[in-house]
């Protein structure tokens, strides 16, 4: 079956973000993304590196503002809100997980939609929802964009996504119900697992939870996009999905699938919103 690596879609979008990214340093504007990070979590620092490697190798400048990981939820407020009105920051991202009893759904309403670049706000949701412009979460545009490159046809498909996060789940189901599948999502409070996957043409799966679904669990033939990052005890990077599953249905890989394709649509997002920010800068111009 398919190995649905995320590699080659991730050097074809940074070579064209690059390519923009460099025609505006021309002009003398610096695509910029600024990341707010305050955690000590290793995952999370492992994405910001990899994000601030990728950004970097395209043209982009990354600020990245390192809180403690007590925060207060004013303190890292005040950070977003100096970020929304600074006008040479182009994309925010306030990277997850946040201090214990911080009000996250205060702070991610501060990022102005035009800036969401990883479409986290509740504006950018309830946008998205409506079909008004708005950045879809990276994570769950990420699926789509695989399930394209791949020329998986989804109107009419049976579709199941395991995990019903805001960030990734949700948006993911929404995303492919306005493809035209029939979309199911399953949780973990949901009564029977593989009753529901087994339906699958398309399986996306977004638990973080090693080995949840194995080729039992799978129809013969379906195309199962693993989003799950988890790290074991011996520091390797693995999916929610079980290897055997290669062996009966189209796969993406852990490392190297889903993961580089949502950090390079985080960095195209960036340089959309250098133009949107532009041409706004200009229509008040005249
Ligand atoms: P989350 O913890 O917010 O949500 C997990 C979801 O999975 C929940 O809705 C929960 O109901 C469901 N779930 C948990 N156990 C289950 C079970 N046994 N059966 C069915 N459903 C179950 O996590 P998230 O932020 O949505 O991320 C999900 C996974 O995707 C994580 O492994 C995360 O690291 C990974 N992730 C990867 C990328 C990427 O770019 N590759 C980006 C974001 C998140």
């Amino acid at each position: 079956m398919r190995l649905l690596d995320g590699k080659p879609i991730a050097r074809d979008i940074r070579a064209k973000v690059k390519e923009q990214a460099l025609a505006y340093r021309a002009n003398g504007v610096i695509p910029t993304l600024l990341i707010i990070i305050a955690t000590e979590d290793e995952q999370a620092a492992w994405y910001v590196r990899s994000i601030r490697k990728a950004a970097e190798a395209c043209d982009i400048k990354v600020h990245l503002t390192e809180l403690s990981a007590d925060a207060p939820t004013e303190m890292i407020a005040d950070a977003l809100r100096a970020a929304a009105i600074d006008p040479m920051v182009h994309g925010i991202l306030l990277q997850t997980p946040l201090p214990a009893g911080v009000k996250i759904d205060e702070l991610l309403s501060i990022i102005p939609p035009q800036k969401d670049v990883d479409g986290a706000s509740p504006i950018s949701a309830g946008r998205l929802l409506y079909g008004q412009a708005a950045f879809a979460p990276a994570t769950a545009e990420a699926v789509l964009t695989l399930l394209d490159y791949y020329n998986v046809l989804l109107p009419g498909k049976q579709a199941v996504v395991v995990g019903r996060s805001r960030i990734v789940g949700r948006p993911a189901a929404h995303l492919l119900l306005e493809r035209d599948a029939t979309v199911t999502i399953c949780h973990s409070r949901s009564s029977d697992l593989p009753v529901s996957t087994r339906t699958a043409d398309v399986l996306v799966v977004a638990a973080g939870k090693p080995g949840l679904i194995t080729s039992a669990d799978v129809k013969p033939g379906a195309v199962v996009i693993d989003v799950g990052t988890n790290v074991t005890d011996d520091n390797r990077l693995v999916g929610d999905v079980a290897a055997d599953v290669a062996g009966i249905a189209d796969l993406t890989p852990v490392p190297g699938g889903v993961g580089p394709v949502t950090t390079s649509l985080i960095l195209q997002h960036t340089l959309t919103s250098v133009s949107n920010l532009l041409a706004t800068a200009q229509a008040l111009q005249h």
